[in-house]
Order: structure tokens, then sequence, then C-alpha cells
């Protein structure tokens, strides 16, 4: 056996195996070459899912005859010229390898003029042959065609998958480098249908122009300046992540990466407001300085190896979370506003809502209805347990919400200037500086005690002992699962003990339960319990708070008085998560008044 140099032609075969996987790996090449020419439009053709054709045309700054005929050599690239480069790169490749490659399995075509040309220089390639023109083309820019794709390779042309697989990973491809790009406009023709005409945009336009109007409503934006990291973009209010996977992009220095690590961050952050499997949208751009990168980690060039990971990971968790709590409020997004918080609580602006007005002098107390007694006991039985539970949590008056964030003048009261409202017994609408607000009476309720229950952190302030204990009788299965979750419930405030074979006594409830609904509350428990048997310990935990919190809150058909409305829209809003309930639904909804300009035509 001896050893030969194979010839450039197959090594370039063998090379295309890494770089061109399929129709959509050339696109995403040709559509970085064009970035990297300067272009800001560029036209891509595709035509039967790129097997017969994938066209890009761009308006960059062309190549010279020399550079044509050097760019589909390998390792032929005017992007780097030593390996220190590599480590201070602002272009999308560097490699020299993607037109060596992709014009060695296709039928290749070159066009392509500079400024300063008279005529544009082509070059056409297929498989070995050779041939050169020239062509009168009126504008300055590149055009390559990619005809048949693997011809050549007839086993990996039979590899393809069917056009549907094959067009998805090319609008992937797509979406994510004009996604990157903004400011470039891009044309996207498949089989002679215009599926994109996405002209020059920030880049919230761009977002809605690639996956729809209704992301408008939807995002909420995302901006932190470090000395490591600069992060910017849009995340999903949790309320609408879905299952889909497609939905999620991070972008380093202008490129689309796929980072499961960094995606990870942005779970935990949403953590407990998501449904199970759900996943957020999001659009997040991070700039780091080139040489605290190394994308050479893979060919194709979406993973990246950050220097600083772990910082960024944490940076990254940590604005996710803050934004959440901070946006998920404010009504339309002006989302170029982005690094303004806009006050969502406003109180001191009087905004007039055509159609409602308030009686002052009304009382919701007067004749003393059943469900205001009740409730106004039930009020009183959490003042008492917030009295309780001393000093780790303060009454929540106004002292606690905090005025910088709500943006409440001090002393200030809410009077007939900002009125407060109750719908049908079951929402709170009030004014917001922007427009106004509809709050869920019941999941608002739900939230306070959940985030109350979560943050005890001893179980004595927490419960009230029964002065006649209850006994309740429970089948051996409940009765199992009651002495697996005993911890859990002593944590909440219940104090339970095992009498005779059957039964238990119930000693002690939460401070705020009412005692006849003792069994019931306990019951709901065990019930959850039962079907997340499977839950570890801190999911467990949450979840039992969460049916407490549930079974305790005020439900939908109370009435409330302006106070007690007060008091809950205060109490929501000192919590760190007040539009949603673990889980993700929503707690409270906003309109903008631009809304209902729009609504009204003005
Ligand atoms: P790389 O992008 O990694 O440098 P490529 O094989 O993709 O390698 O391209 C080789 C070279 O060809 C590039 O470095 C660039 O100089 C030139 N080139 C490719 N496409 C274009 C284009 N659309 N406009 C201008 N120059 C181009
Ligand atoms: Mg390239």
């Amino acid at each position: 056996m001896s050893i030969k140099l194979l010839p450039d032609s197959v090594a370039n075969q063998i090379a295309a195996g890494e770089v061109v996987q399929r129709p959509a790996s050339v696109v995403k090449e040709l559509l970085e070459n064009a970035i990297d020419a300067g272009a800001d439009k560029i036209t891509l053709l595709v035509k039967d899912a790129g097997k017969t054709l994938i066209q890009v045309m761009d308006n960059g700054i062309g190549m010279s005859e020399e550079d044509a005929i050097l760019s589909v050599k390998r390792h032929a690239t005017s992007k780097i010229f030593g390996i220190e480069d590599i480590f201070n790169l602002h272009t999308m490749g560097f490699r020299g390898e993607a037109l060596a490659s992709i014009s060695a399995v296709s039928q290749f075509e070159l066009k392509t003029r500079r400024d300063e040309d008279e005529v544009s220089f082509v070059l056409r390639l297929d498989g070995k042959k050779v041939e050169k023109a020239h062509e009168n083309q009126e504008r300055p820019g590149t055009s390559i065609s990619v005809k048949n794709l693997f011809f050549n390779i007839p086993a990996r042309r039979n590899f393809l998958k069917s056009d549907n697989v094959e067009n998805r990973h090319i609008s992937e491809a797509f979406q994510q480098t004009a996604l990157a790009n903004p400011e470039i406009s891009f044309v996207y023709h498949n089989n002679d249908r215009e599926v994109y005409n996405l002209p020059s945009a920030n880049f919230k336009q761009r977002i809605i122009q690639l996956f729809g109007k209704k992301f408008d409503q939807r995002l909420v934006p995302l901006k932190e300046e470090t000395e490591i990291v600069n992060i910017s973009g849009f995340i999903g209010k949790p309320e609408y992540a879905t299952l889909k996977r497609s939905e999620q992009f991070f972008m380093v220095n202008g490129r689309f990466i796929k980072s499961p690590y960094l995606h990870h961050a942005v779970m935990l952050a949403y953590d407990d407001l998501l449904n199970k499997d759900s996943i957020p949208q999001y659009f997040i751009r991070l700039t780091v300085a080139p040489d605290q990168i190394d994308v050479n980690v893979h060919p194709t060039k979406t993973e990246v190896k950050f220097v600083e990971e772990r910082s960024i990971y944490a940076i990254l968790r940590t604005i996710v979370r803050q934004s959440l709590g901070k946006f998920n409020i404010a009504p339309s997004l002006d989302f170029e506003r982005e690094s303004v918080f806009d006050s969502p609580f406003d109180r001191t602006r009087t905004v007039k809502i055509p159609g409602i007005s308030v009686d002052p002098s009304y009382n919701p107390f007067e004749g003393g209805s059943g469900s205001s007694r009740a409730l106004r006991e039930q009020f009183e039985r959490v003042e008492e347990m917030m009295r309780l539970s001393g000093d780790e949590i303060k009454p929540m008056g106004k002292e606690d919400v905090k005025p910088s964030q709500l943006n409440i003048s001090e002393g200030e009261e809410t009077s007939k200037e900002s009125p407060i409202i109750q719908l049908h017994n079951k929402f709170i609408l009030t004014h917001i500086k922007t427009g106004f607000m509809i709050i869920d009476q019941h999941r608002a309720h739900q939230r306070i005690l959940f985030d109350r229950f979560r943050s005890k952190k001893s179980d004595v302030t927490n419960c009230q002992q029964l002065l006649f204990p209850i006994s309740l009788d429970l089948n051996p299965a409940d009765l199992e699962l009651i002495n697996g979750m005993k911890k859990e419930l002593e944590k909440l405030g219940f104090s339970i003990e095992r009498i005779g074979k059957d039964s238990i006594s119930i000693n002690g409830i939460p401070t705020g339960c009412r005692e006849e609904n003792a069994t019931s509350v306990l019951e709901s428990m065990v019930g959850s319990y039962r079907d997340n048997k499977d839950w570890e310990a801190e999911k467990l935990s949450e979840n039992l708070a969460m049916s407490l919190a549930r079974s305790m809150s005020i439900k939908a058909g109370v009435h409330l008085s302006e106070k007690e409305m007060e008091d809950i829209v205060d109490r929501l809003f000192a919590s760190d998560m007040p539009y949603s309930l673990p889980g993700g639904k929503p707690i409270v909804i906003t309109i903008a008044l631009e809304e209902l300009d729009k609504r009204f035509k003005y």
C-alpha cells in the first residue's frame, strides 16, 4: 500500500460531508457569505426543497475575478490571515470551506461584480469541469446558484429527507439568519412562491415580520450591560409558552447559536411560571468581546464556547427573572424604549375610562351580606396571621410596595380620582399609567397566600391550634399518603396526629384557614399529593402550598370593598411575580390606552 495525497476534488467532497449536510446548510453558508460581503439586500430562491436549486443574490461588495476563482478553493478565505485572527472575528465565515465544499457536490455557478468592474465574472463548476465567462450585470454584488445538490454523490442525495422536512430546515436557517440581521432586508421565494419579504427593520419588528403580529403582545424586553456580556432582546410571557421548540433563539455577536446550557438558564428563570413541558419563546442577543468566544468548536458554527460561561449563565438567568417580574405587566410594549421601566402602577394620573363611573359614597358592606362578612373575617385572619408571623413577613402596607417600582407617590391615597372597581364580583379594575388593568381576585389572593407559605421559615407561628381537634376517617391509601406528606403539612401549619387504625386528628390548622374548611382543605391537599407523588421534594412542597393557597383564597363571587381591593392590589404587587400563578396562568391583564384609541379608531 502506498500513501497518496488525495486530489483536491475528492478532498473537497469529503470535506463537504461536514459542511454540507443538507440543502439548509447551503442556504446558511450562502446567506452568511452575503452578509459578510456587506449586502443590505439578500434574496434567496429555492426549488424543490433545495434539491433542484438554491440561489442567493446579494448587493454586497462582490469579488474580483482572481478572488472568485480562489473562493472555491479549499481554505480560501479573505477573512483571516493567521491563527490569531480566529480570536478576533467579526464575520460569519472564516474557515474558507463552504464554497469549496458546496461547489464540489453541486452544479455551481457564481456571478459577481464589484463596483469598479465593467462587467461581471461568471464561474461555472460542474463537479470537475470549470467554465469562465464575462457577462453584463447591472448592479454590483454576487449571485451564487447551487443546482442539483449531491448530483455526483447519489448515496447522499438519496438520504435527503422529504421536501417537507428539508423545507422546514431551510426555513429555520433562513429565520435564524434573518433574525440575527434585522437591518438587512431579505426576500425568500420557494418554488416561485414568496414566503418572506422582510424590509430592513429593528429587532422587534423583525421578530414580528417572521413570527407574526401576535408576538407584539407576547413579549417583554430584556436589557443588561455588564463587563462580561451585554444582553438584549425579548422573552415571551409565561402564559404564551407552548410545546413549540422553534421559537427560541440565541444570537451571539450577530450569529445564531445553539446553547443547551444558556437555554437551561432561561428555563430556570421561568421556573414555576410554566406548565409542564411548555417552553417560552425567547429572542436573546448576547454581545461579548470576540476574544471571549471560540466559534471554531463546530464546523457548522452553531455552537460556541464562552470563556466566562458560568458568569454569563448566572447573569442571563437573573435578568430573565427580573424582566419577567418587572415587565410582565407593561401593557402594549414599545420595544424600542427597552431600558425604561415604564411604571405600570401610577395612580397619580387620572385616566377617564369611558362608560364607567363610580359612586364614591357606595359602600359594599352596607346591609352586610353574608359573603362580605365572611370575607372580612377572612381578611382579619390573614391580618392576624401576618401579625403573628412577626418580623419575617411584614404587614404589607404601602411601605411594602416599593415606591420606586410602582411609582406611587408617598402618602397618596387612592380616591375618586383613581377609582378601583370590582367587576362582577370577580375582577378588580384599576388604573395604571398607560391604561388600566384587570386583576382576577381569586388568583391574586392565591398568589399572595402562595408567596407567604413559600417564604415561611418557621412553622410555629403559622399554625393555629384548635380548641376542639377534628377527627377524620381516611382510607388506608390516603392515610399512607398523609404519612408521607406530614412534614410538608406541618411546614404549612397543620398539626396532625394519627389516632387509631384509620383516623387522624387535626389538632392545628394554618393560620387564616377557617375551621369549618379544615377537612376539605386537607382532603384537597391529599388529592394533590396523590396526583403528584412522583414529584421531587421541592416541587411537592410548592404544589402543596399552591393547593392550600387555592383553598384558602377568596373565590370569584365574593364582593369586595374598595379597601379590600386596595389591600389585594398592594399585596399582589409586593410579590416578585404578581402577573402569573405558578403554572403560568395570568393574574393580571393590562389594556393600554393606545389599544383603546385604536379600537375607537381615533
Ligand atoms: P469563508 O466564508 O469561511 O471565508 P467561504 O468558502 O464561505 O469561506 O467563502 C470564501 C471566500 O469567498 C470568502 O472569504 C469571501 O472572500 C468570498 N465570498 C464568498 N461569498 C461571497 C459573496 N457573496 N460576496 C463576496 N465575496 C464572497
Ligand atoms: Mg462563508
